[in-house]
């Protein structure tokens, strides 16, 4: 319960006072932002570099009312993969620092628009909370999720639009250890409701790589990206200009790694 009420407060804050100016030195982002670790740091500054270049004085000091500079904008497919495959080494190491920065990001970049630089095409697992995962936070990474990570034609809509529309630069399809409904598909019991809707989607993986769980959901999760790049004109085309990637991953719940398979 805490952090989504601090959460809400925060956002209220932002929307209803006058952000505190800062005061920054052109040449030293590092004194505006309040970030500990390097990566990040190289991010922001990447972000934020082009608006405080614009407004430093003969003086070289200037406060900083930044316009909507956004995050991805500079970021190539790779660069975006990189920094999402940082964030997961962060969380891994128990130096996660995204939740320090929700206030800066909710003022700065997220209030009138999003630009997030990544996609995530995720389980709905709960065990899998792919922000807290990748160390990521408001306004970074663009999420879909529904049970298997299965490709639906909802699911291509919503993320056709965060590529061509929002303008992320990779979609990463992840798989996980102990996923349920790969191994119900695996399983193929009755099974309440529209449950068994999910099993025609993940099917494909267990007919090629057998029973085991763990091999049927990386397999699935490769070909949830193939089915991407290939059934989507929109994404197609992007990936083949090189404006995006699509590539599968797993998440190992043990040790909070996300590797990529491919
Ligand atoms: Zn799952």
């Amino acid at each position: 319960m805490t952090a989504p009420l601090n959460l809400k407060k925060t956002a209220r804050r932002g929307t209803q006072e006058m952000p505190p100016r800062r005061f920054c030195s052109g040449a030293n982002l590092e004194t505006c932002i309040p970030d500990h670790e390097s990566s990040r740091r190289r991010f922001l500054r990447m972000t934020m570099a082009g608006t405080v270049a614009g407004i430093v004085t003969a003086a070289g000091m200037e406060f900083t009312e930044p316009h909507p500079v956004m995050a991805q904008s500079k970021l190539s497919p790779d660069a975006a993969l990189q920094e999402l495959m940082d964030g997961n080494a962060r969380f891994i190491s128990g130096r996660s620092n995204a939740h320090e920065q929700d206030v800066l990001i909710l003022k700065q970049h997220t209030l009138d628009k999003q630009e997030p630089y990544a996609a995530v095409l995720a389980c709905a697992d709960s065990r899998v909370p792919v922000e807290m995962v990748f160390d990521q936070t408001i306004g970074h990474l663009f999420v879909s999720r529904v049970a298997g990570n299965v490709v639906t034609p909802e699911i291509i809509a919503s993320l056709e639009y965060g590529a061509a529309v929002l303008g992320t630069k990779v979609i990463l399809v992840i798989g996980h250890a102990n996923c349920g409904a790969v191994k119900a598909t695996i399983q193929a019991k009755e099974v309440p409701g529209q449950i068994s809707a999910l099993f025609p989607h993940i099917q494909p993986a267990v007919d090629q790589a057998g029973p085991n769980l763990e091999a049927a959901t990386k397999a699935n999760a490769k070909i949830q990206a193939a089915l991407l790049r290939e059934a989507s004109t929109v994404i197609a085309g992007l990936v083949k200009d090189k404006k995006l990637r699509v590539v599968a991953g797993y998440y190992d719940l043990a040790s909070g790694t996300a590797s990529l398979l491919e």
